[in-house]
């Protein structure tokens, strides 16, 4: 035998092993969605590899995972034919922490800093690989590389801080490629190696893995077998029977055997018709691929024709706490995108969605694309371009449907959520203003509680009111509070509160809604079309006098001085020029060069 070669884990890797062995985590059956997720992300990796290079399926034709149990021993062993790991990648893989899931749990927990929680916190991020050990004594992970000619075996236990990498030597244990796990249960989880448990488990856990999951089970089948007469009856009486030629006495028994059963249904959710699915399977189809604990707010599944043919589905998410700092994150890993059924990249970057949108997640099936479609290729193709132009547009009808669902709830949550990132749509993507303007929301001068859509601004417009109005503030009291509303209000003019700092360049952006231009009432020459050019020359001429003074006391700390009609009660107003920065604006900047 090699002899084995001892490793320590990474701290983080000790400290996550620490918490899952000693958890009270009653949801212990997520190991094995983890690890056939892990199988299934490895036959991804080959199969994709093979496209180029298929003599690297030439030892193992078949790509799927098998599970055997043995519940007399309380041993589960979960083999797969993907691609395997070398040594080197065993080190890198299991025992360090390279996986987002992981270390977005361990941030979790770093987080809620009360470490009673974690409990739940483990079924929320999964735990990957190491959730083996919630079952586990013992963990051996024999596996075979397609680049290296050696297979090689990682043995961990639960409560040691070290592992242990030998070279298989065992001719019965050698596999043509692929990676054999072998989990020795635990005293108290040995009921997971119960041939009917796991084959549950597989059913509810991993029924949308598209590649085929074998589980071995006992089987039986009747048959007839000849039944020995009683051996105490008497001779005489056989004779008789042949002579009557009576037919031989049968019974009927159940012959056993095991044999492999396919476990799972392999038909991928987006090749499905959209109207056999339901939406409890779409939601079960989210959560478990995208790794998810909360529902989606709204899925979308549809297929286009014609020049370019694709199949979707897409999703968008609902926030847990701990997801926002992905808001504007460009490598979100949240489209998955396939080709002819084959998994190509989750890994983008604005080629099928703006960075705006990078929130919605999904899964795209192409069958014009190329299979060894290489980054390049996706950013210069025009199939991708209009792929993504009907994938944008599909993302803006699923928002809308959430805009007009009959529960506001879950709009005022997709707004919370991700406004910004509509708002940035505003600044980014042009071409698509008309369909990002009927999904903001903002709160104004009748509406200081409740968000208001600018179809719902629009429509109680006055008759005479030509423009939108707003006042882009730091917060709400201020807004309320500023003496630009005065005459508004007064002439009962509603006005937009933009108290968020992007609201300001967002609307700017947008220049108009409807035909109806946005104004901001804080600009000089603020016309309300109400102007009475004779009463204000009037006012101008008696008046004119008292502003030069003003001006000259004040020199160049404004740039002039004019009498306006604008205010009611209050004596006077500081407005910005027509062509200047508001007065928000010039604060945001002051506060970003500082
Ligand atoms: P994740 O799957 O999110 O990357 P895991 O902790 O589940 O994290 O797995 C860590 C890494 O170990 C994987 O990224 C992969 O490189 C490797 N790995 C785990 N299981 C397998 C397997 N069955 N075949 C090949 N590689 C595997
Ligand atoms: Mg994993």
């Amino acid at each position: 035998d090699s002899p084995a070669e001892k490793f320590e884990y990474q701290a983080e890797v000790s400290r996550l092993m620490d918490l899952i062995v000693h958890s009270l985590y009653s949801n212990k059956e997520v190991f094995l969605r983890e690890l056939i997720s892990n199988a299934s992300d490895a036959l991804d990796k080959l199969r994709f590899l093979s496209v180029t290079e298929p003599e690297l399926l030439k030892e193992a034709v078949d790509l799927d995972v098998r599970i055997q149990t043995d519940k007399d021993n309380g041993i589960i062993t979960i083999t797969d034919t993907g691609i395997g790991m070398t040594r080197q990648e065993l080190v890198d893989c299991l025992g360090t922490i390279a996986q987002s899931g992981t270390a977005k749990f361990l941030k979790a927990l770093k987080d809620s800093k009360d470490a009673g929680t974690d409990n739940n916190l483990i079924g929320q991020f999964g735990v990957g690989f190491y959730s083996a050990f919630l079952v586990s004594d013992k963990v051996i992970v024999s596996t075979k590389s397609p680049k290296s000619d050696k297979q090689y075996v990682w043995e961990g236990e639960a409560n040691t801080s070290s592992y242990t990498i030998r070279e298989e030597m065992d001719p019965e244990k050698l596999i043509p490629r692929g990676t054999r796990l072998t989990l020795f249960l635990k005293h108290d989880d040995k009921g997971f190696a119960h041939p009917e448990k796991v084959q549950n488990l597989v059913k509810n856990y991993s029924q949308f893995v598209s590649f085929p999951i074998y589980t071995w089970q006992e089987k039986g089948y009747t048959k007839e077998v000849e039944v020995d007469d009683d051996p105490a009856e008497d001779k005489k009486d056989r004779e008789e029977d042949v002579k009557t030629e009576k037919k031989k006495k049968t019974k009927k028994v159940v012959e056993r055997y095991w044999d492999w059963e396919l476990t799972n249904e392999t038909k991928p959710i987006w090749l499905r018709n959209p109207k056999e699915v339901s939406t409890e399977e779409y939601n079960e189809f989210y959560k478990k691929t995208f790794n998810e604990y909360l529902e989606p707010l709204a899925s979308s599944h549809f297929t286009t024709e014609g020049e370019v043919e694709f199949r979707s589905v897409l999703f968008v998410p609902a926030l847990t706490p701990t997801g926002k700092d992905d808001i504007l994150n460009r490598k979100t890993k949240n489209i998955r995108l396939y080709v002819k059924r084959v998994f190509i990249s989750d890994d983008f970057d604005g080629e099928l969605f703006p960075r705006y949108l990078s929130f919605v997640k999904g899964v795209v099936d192409s069958n014009d694309l190329p299979l060894n479609v290489s980054r390049e290729i996706l950013q210069e193709s025009r199939i991708v371009r209009i792929m993504r132009k009907r994938l944008v547009r599909k993302a803006f009808d699923m928002i809308l449907g959430i805009s007009l669902s009959e529960n506001r709830d879950d709009y005022d949550k997709f707004w919370e959520n991700f406004g910004k990132n509509l708002k940035l749509g505003c600044i980014e993507d042009h071409q698509n203003h008309k369909r990002i303007a009927p999904l903001l929301r903002f709160f104004s001068s009748k509406s200081e509680q409740e968000l208001i859509s600018l179809d719902e601004y629009t429509e109680y417009m006055k008759p005479e009111q030509k423009d939108i109005y707003y006042i882009a503030t730091d917060s709400l009291t201020s807004a309320k509070n500023t003496p630009f509303l005065e005459r508004l209000l007064e002439m009962d003019f509603e006005v937009l509160f933009l108290i968020d700092p992007i609201d300001e360049v967002a609307i700017q952006n947008l220049k108009s809604y409807k035909e109806k231009n946005f104004v901001d009432i804080s600009k000089e020459d603020l016309d309300l079309g109400d102007k009475n050019e004779e009463k204000e020359k009037e006012i101008k001429e008696e008046f004119g006098r008292t502003c030069d003074w003003i001006k000259n006391r004040l020199g160049d700390k404004v740039s002039s001085v004019q009498v306006s009609n604008r205010l009611i009660t209050s004596p006077c107003i500081l407005v910005s020029g027509k062509f200047g920065w508001s007065a928000n604006m010039e604060r945001l900047m002051k506060a970003q060069t500082l």
